[in-house]
């Protein structure tokens, strides 16, 4: 076997020996090309000025270390014009100038470093059997970043900002739509940031970007021959935050509507049977006296013995592991004390049975508004006792079969993802509440046309209908809607180019999330230009 094709460069080196060490494997090696170019004029050189050794490491056999013994030479530089007068050999695929790690060790641990970040990368090369602490990996992504995105022309751009600390800092992340890479990260999302960094770019011709004022100032500053196209996904996003708001406003019909439907049910399934507190109607008026438990026994037992040797209070609850008051108490009962709470009591809740039976037939099974409902009628207990009491109930299939919704009805944003798309519907019961919303409420079907309307003009990019679907919005009554085309109009180019551009920000809301990803992984402990050389990185 021709063992040369194991290194780097067969041509330019040769290895000599093996030699098994205790807890790595030695390659000696030796170049042998008879001539050297000189780094400064390329003039080529026979001229031996001296030999020398290099000790390097390199990739791991079997999580073995290997280290290479390289004996290397110096050359004069036979030309007179030339100010280096002597100069080493290179081996670029070897191994760079300086170095102590081979070229494809330094690229593995490159490539680790990125992927894992440095800590992990320190982590895991020890356990595939080379050496690197994380200061070395820092120094490596760092450097690489320079040498990314020196010359990074970009025609169409998205525009996004995410989160460092939410609601604290942001950043601005900057996407090339068209190889779809991101390509910078801006350490805050202000005007003057991005518009600085745009003008160095006049290549842009079209920025697409969320509706936020001050993207849209700095593009207007920054690169006033971009078109500006609004980005169809926040467009979209604006849509289901709008009437997801619409039905924050108006819970009522929520709540309405679920209750209609547990009412119906209520009425299909009267005949089944009800639920029953079985503790509480066993136990009448009379206490009953439960077993102590052989864990508590056990503990008193213990503590009686440990206190009989002699042994501190501090001294034994240290010991069993328990608070000194259990140990103080058990050291003066004669028996183990029982529980004051609850057990073997009757509940106070019982005179209300009868009423919280009726309430919880009829689809009230929320323990805090029941509990609201008996304390009217003189109960002074605490809730607590009331959530007891029907935890039972709730846990036999009667109880669930009664509530296919909740009381309080879906929630604003289930309801609002249903009412843009009634097929995502999980269930019949989600699918029943729709309609019944509809039915109700005569409002709710108006949003339901607006809004699929302006998915469809969105989607379908049918810019033609954007202006009858303003006059419909107008004609709605409906505030939440109106607010928004108000708003929409006065960024109308921008939202007009949304509807006719092939471009949109969708991959970049796939950046962030890569870039949430990366930034959790760093802990929060990264700085900007590390976070930033991960995202850039590509490969
Ligand atoms: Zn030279």
């Amino acid at each position: 076997m021709d063992t040369n094709t194991l290194l780097a460069d067969p041509v330019a080196i040769e290895i000599e020996k093996f030699v098994s060490l205790d807890n790595a494997i030695l390659i000696v090696v030796k170049t042998i090309q008879p001539t050297a170019n000189c780094p400064k004029c390329n003039q080529s050189s026979g001229s031996l000025k001296t030999r020398y050794l290099r000790s390097l490491s390199d990739l791991p056999w079997h999580n073995v270390p290997v280290r290479i013994e390289l004996h290397t030479r110096k050359f004069r530089c036979r030309n007179e014009f030339c100010s280096q007068k002597v100069f080493c050999e290179r081996l670029e695929k070897v191994v760079v100038p300086f170095a102590r790690r081979t070229v494809r060790l330094a690229q593995a641990i490159e490539f680790l470093a990125f992927a894992l970040g440095a800590r992990a990368t320190a982590r895991t090369a020890t356990k595939l059997g080379f050496q690197v602490g994380k200061d070395v990996c820092l120094r490596v992504m760092r450097r690489r970043l320079n040498s990314i995105n020196r010359n990074n022309q970009v025609s169409i751009l998205g525009v996004d900002d995410f989160a460092f600390r939410r609601g604290i800092n942001y950043g601005t992340i900057l996407v090339d739509l068209e190889s779809r890479e991101p390509i910078d990260l801006l350490p805050d999302r202000t005007a003057e940031t991005l518009s600085k960094w745009l003008a160095a770019h006049p290549e842009i011709e079209v920025v697409s970007r969320d509706r936020s004022t001050v993207y849209a100032e700095a593009v207007r500053s920054g690169a006033p021959q971009a078109a500006q196209v609004a980005d169809r996904w926040h467009l979209l996003k604006n849509l289901s935050d709008l009437i997801e708001r619409f039905f924050i406003n108006n819970h009522c019909l929520l709540t309405q509507t679920s209750s209609l439907m547990r009412a119906e049910h209520l009425a299909k399934e009267s005949e089944i049977p009800l639920p029953v507190a079985e503790k509480p109607d066993d136990v009448s008026n009379t206490v009953t006296v439960k077993p102590v438990p052989a864990r508590r026994q056990k503990l008193f037992d213990l503590i009686k013995v440990l206190r009989l040797q002699g042994k501190s209070i501090r001294g034994i609850a240290r010991e069993l592991k328990v608070a000194r008051n259990t140990v103080k108490k058990y050291i003066c009962c004669e028996a183990v004390p029982y529980h004051r709470s609850g057990a073997g009591r009757p509940s106070t809740v019982l005179p209300f049975a009868e009423y919280l039976k009726k309430r919880w037939r009829e689809g009230e099974q929320n323990g805090f508004r029941l509990w609201q409902e008996i304390r009217q009628q003189g109960f002074s207990g605490e809730v607590d006792a009331v959530r007891r009491f029907i935890c039972e109930w709730r846990k036999t299939a009667v109880g669930k079969m009664i509530c296919p919704i909740s009381s309080r009805g879906l929630a604003p944003r289930k309801t609002t993802k249903l009412l843009l798309n009634p097929e995502s519907a999980k269930n019949e019961a989600e699918y029943a509440f729709l309609t019944k919303l509809c039915e109700i409420s005569p409002a709710v079907g108006r949003v339901q046309r607006l809004g699929m309307g302006f998915q469809e003009i969105v989607k379908e990019k049918r810019a033609d209908l954007f202006d009858d679907w303003l006059t419909q919005v107008k004609m709605s009554e409906i505030k939440e809607f109106q607010n928004w085309a108000d708003n929409l109009l006065a960024d109308e180019e921008v939202v007009r180019n949304a509807l006719s551009s092939s471009w949109s920000n969708g991959q970049t809301e796939g950046q962030v999330n890569r870039l949430k990803t990366i930034k959790r992984q760093m802990y929060g402990r990264a700085n900007f230009d590390l976070l930033r050389a991960r995202i850039l990185h590509r490969g």
